[in-house]
């Protein structure tokens, strides 16, 4: 099934696939998040009706540790924690093929895009320049690096 997630490069599978439950509460809802994601993405993420029309026809859905309706289901709820432990955002190849297909007519990939952001701001690399090995260095196209580079560190 398209919305099933693998869960071999997850460090908690049970997490990483939403099935461990967890509790809604005032205390545990991440209003703050939220709203900066709304803020910066001008996305209305309360609209997603978690369909899974955007799982369905991603690319990128399976190296994804979250797939992409469980990352709009957490972001509605505030929970960062969450989407900072998992892979999503950052593999997200910012094709539009969710967004266009989304019934509710949501920017999925900007709002992926606000939660990177909002990461990024903390000045905290999802990829760290001089961790990369030589030998893939040596490798990669110029053009990729710049990307990987703007997309991934702060
Ligand atoms: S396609 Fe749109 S409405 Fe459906 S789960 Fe994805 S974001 Fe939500
Ligand atoms: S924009 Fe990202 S989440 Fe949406 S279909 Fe493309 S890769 Fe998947």
């Amino acid at each position: 099934m398209a919305d099933e997630p693998k869960t071999e490069n997850c460090e908690n599978p049970e997490e990483c696939t939403g099935k461990m439950g967890f509790v809604i509460s005032e205390k545990t809802f991440g209003r703050e998040f939220v709203e900066k994601v709304k803020e910066i993405s001008g996305e209305n993420i309360d609209k997603c009706m978690q369909c899974g029309t955007c799982s369905g026809g991603c690319p990128m859905v399976e190296v994804l540790q979250i797939t992409p309706r469980g990352i709009m289901h957490l972001s509605a709820l505030g929970q960062e924690q969450k989407i900072a432990k998992a892979n999503t955002i950052w593999m997200c190849a910012s094709c539009n093929t969710c967004a266009v297909r989304c019934p509710r007519g949501i920017d999925i990939p900007k709002v992926m895009e606000a939660m990177r952001q909002i990461f990024l701001r903390k000045n905290v690399n999802y990829i760290e320049p001089n961790q990369i090995p030589d030998e893939v260095l040596e490798d990669m196209p110029q053009i990729v690096m710049v990307s990987c580079f703007r997309k991934h560190t702060a």
